[in-house]
């Protein structure tokens, strides 16, 4: 029906002219919203040790040690870093999520180190979220990292039935879990490039801790800890070094890519 009752009445434009006419009489171009906050969550803390590893390494020690050099790297970057715990301390999973989405975070990683009970196996494999695992490793890789979230007080079974949990819902509604996607295979593609260290691939499962953020999340386990190569990656500054910088290129990439689609610069700008 062509009623007129129906059309929408926008502003004439004298007046459209008049609303805007502050913003052209000072200049201001929109605001873009450029890519500049990294929130960096390094796994575990406090008593919450993690993954241990065969010679007593702890994964909280090991996955601290990466977030710091990369943060700091990518601060020299010119980013603003939020790190969801700066010490060996206990943190939340909520606390994490409280912590990025008050920054307001372009973009969060959560590093972590993966273990199994076979010495044999070894790699790193970067996790975006989903309702269901991927496949059987991926649910229990998830159910060991959301430990914490059972160790505040919240039987890890019921995980699927908390109300923080449903939010889920409103996430797969966004594009957040497309770009989660898109950086999680940033971030894989960049360690499977190093040497010695297999590459897993991306796979999805619920991790509490991506579940609560409102920006684009993956979580990344750097290798096995439990794996006497891996290990020995870990805790050497040659191997640390070669993950942070695959991660600092990562997540470069996908700045780089976030602010081509808002604002129209070239993906392969500065490269
Ligand atoms: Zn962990």
């Amino acid at each position: 029906m062509k009623g007129e009752g129906n059309v929408t009445r926008w502003p004439k434009p004298r007046v459209l002219l008049l609303l805007l006419a502050p913003c052209l009489l000072a200049g201001d171009a929109p605001p873009v919203d450029r890519f500049d906050t990294v929130v960096i969550d390094a796994g575990h803390g406090g008593a919450d040790v993690g993954a241990r590893g065969a010679e007593g390494s702890l994964e909280k020690h090991r996955v601290f040690a990466l977030a710091e050099e990369l943060s700091r790297r990518l601060e020299a970057r010119g980013l603003r870093v939020v790190k969801t715990r700066g010490s060996d301390e206990f943190v939340s999973l909520e606390r994490r999520n409280a912590i990025a989405n008050d920054a307001r975070g372009d973009i969060f990683l959560s590093i972590h180190a993966n273990a199994s009970e076979d010495g044999e196996i070894h790699g790193s494999e970067t996790y975006f979220l989903a309702l269901k695992a991927s496949d059987e490793s991926a649910a229990q890789v998830a159910s060991r990292e959301n430990a914490a979230f059972a160790a505040e007080g919240r039987p890890e079974l019921s995980v699927l039935e908390d109300p923080f949990v449903a939010l889920m819902g409103d996430l797969v509604a966004t594009e957040d879990l497309r770009a989660s996607s898109e950086f999680a295979g940033l971030v894989q593609a960049e360690l499977s490039g190093l040497e010695g260290l297999r590459s897993r691939g991306v796979k999805q499962a619920l991790f509490v801790v991506l579940n609560g953020v409102q920006m684009p999340a993956a979580l990344v386990e750097v290798g096995f800890i439990t794996n006497p190569r891996d290990a020995q990656t870990l805790s050497s500054r040659v191997g640390r070094e070669q993950i942070v910088k695959a991660l600092e290129r990562a997540v470069l990439a996908f700045g780089q890519r976030y602010d081509a689609r808002r604002g129209g610069i070239p993906a392969d700008a500065g490269r």
